[in-house]
């Protein structure tokens, strides 16, 4: 079973040492490459993706200028996760898979409290850059109408 790693190198260079982390739904793995035996739905809170000095100047050029996120590109062996625990999910075996709507709601809203502060002086750009990539992989994965984007427009 995949048992998920705490400190994570670059997940699009391998790099041990990172710059900048963001979170994002645990849906979002499946837009990455290696996502195949984690269960996403099983995953508890977000995921960290870390991010190498360099390869963060272009992960923000990517949200800030062309309005995208990386994910296709990023290594999703490479993310920090917590799994529910073994003997949780044995207790949980007959539930159905961890519901990951409430999560995504909450970081979507974040993220859209982000943008809409986006103008404002004390507004990181790490925190917009997050907000982006949140909000552009829901959209890929069907999860929002990219319409309500309060960038659209
Ligand atoms: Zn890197």
């Amino acid at each position: 079973m995949y048992a998920g790693l705490k400190n994570t190198p670059c997940c699009l260079c391998g790099r041990e040492d990172t710059h900048t982390r963001i979170e994002v739904p645990p849906r979002a793995l499946t837009l990455m490459e290696n996502s195949g035996p984690i269960a996403w739905r099983d995953v508890v809170g977000s995921v960290t993706l870390r991010f190498c000095a360099d390869d963060w100047a272009l992960v923000t050029d990517l949200a800030i200028e062309m309005d995208t996120h990386p994910l296709s590109r990023c290594n999703a062996a490479h993310v920090s996760l917590d799994l529910r625990e073994d003997h949780e999910a044995l207790l949980s075996a007959t539930k159905a898979a961890t519901d990951q709507t409430e999560l995504e709601a909450r970081l979507e809203t974040r993220a859209r409290e982000t943008l809409e502060t986006v103008d404002d002086p004390y507004t990181e750009e790490r925190d917009v850059v997050e907000a982006i990539v949140v909000l552009r992989a829901l959209a890929d994965l069907g999860v929002r109408d990219p319409s309500e984007d309060p960038l659209e427009g």
